[in-house]
């Protein structure tokens, strides 16, 4: 009898809009740290399915700051814009409808309109989400309970004929054999749509850990297009990695450790603060 031992299976999966900053750290340390830990493997994957927005200077520079992070992969997948997501739409046939409704239209259906009832030819394509309430452990904050239905059906390929974050993110990790996904607390409640994708396709759903968010002082999330200090500017004004992680590990409760590899030993995905408030001018 053959027996065979499942490793977990993590995934980076920077999105090549903008350069990664410390939330970025934060989310990629707790993927990182938490695959290590199980002995499990670390995939990379570029998520630039929205080829309007991904860039590859971006996509290069991003490689460069995991590497200067120690944030080491053990392979690169296939990115986004080379995969066909064609067939993995048609399976979910069942699900789904076209919708041609702008984002104005929707707004006032309050994400429910009445285009599944025409059958339309052409627009959007739409996941149907099903009522009911979706439950799910999420490592760090316990025992999760969302209604999917509470948000509109998602968009899985754009009337321009682009597919969305929404499919490609669940049709890869699906391919890619990925068993543990990392991310930030705000794409908590948005997993139980993510869930019923999953089911949709017929696959078993990956573990989640919602790692903290790290918000600016007025409370937004950190983001490039807001000016936030990235990695690429930090290292340009002197910081070491060692002073990076001196930063962030306590984010996550590691407080008395150097490294991230020093930090393997001592993960705890239940650690830590729930938001850390970045203040700009610690930079
Ligand atoms: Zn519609």
């Amino acid at each position: 009898m053959e027996l065979r031992v499942l490793r977990p299976v993590g995934r980076l999966a920077p999105t090549p809009s903008g350069h990664l900053h410390l939330g970025n750290a934060l989310a990629f340390a707790a993927c990182w740290l938490s695959a290590r830990q199980s002995g499990g493997r670390v995939l990379l994957r570029v998520e630039d399915v929205d080829r309007g927005r991904a860039r590859d200077d971006i996509a290069a520079a991003q490689r460069d700051d995991l590497r200067w992070l120690g944030c080491s992969w053990d392979a690169e997948t296939e990115p986004q814009s080379l995969r066909d997501y064609g067939p993995w739409l048609a399976r979910l046939s069942d699900r789904t409808y076209r919708c041609s409704c702008s984002r104005k239209d929707l707004k006032q259906a309050n994400g429910r309109c009445d285009c599944p009832t025409h059958q339309l030819e052409e627009g959007a394509v739409r996941f149907r989400l099903e009522p009911g309430v979706v439950c799910f452990e999420d490592r760090r904050f316990g025992r999760v309970e969302c209604e999917p239905a509470s948000f509109p059906d998602p968009t899985l390929r754009r009337a321009d004929g682009v597919y969305t974050y929404n499919l490609a993110v669940v049709a890869d990790d699906i391919a890619d054999g990925v068993t543990e996904v990392v991310r930030g607390a705000d794409l908590l409640d948005y997993t139980a749509v993510q869930i019923q994708l999953w089911r949709a396709f017929g696959a078993t759903p990956p573990t989640w850990l919602h790692s903290p968010m790290v918000v600016s002082t007025d409370g937004r999330k950190l983001s490039k297009s807001h000016g936030d200090i990235d990695i690429r500017t930090l290292r340009a004004n002197g910081w070491t990695k060692e002073r990076l992680w001196k930063t962030v590990l306590p984010w996550i409760g590691l407080d008395h450790v150097q490294t991230l590899s020093d930090a393997v030993a001592h993960f705890d995905p239940r650690a830590g603060r729930d938001e850390i408030q970045w203040v700009s001018g610690e930079s």
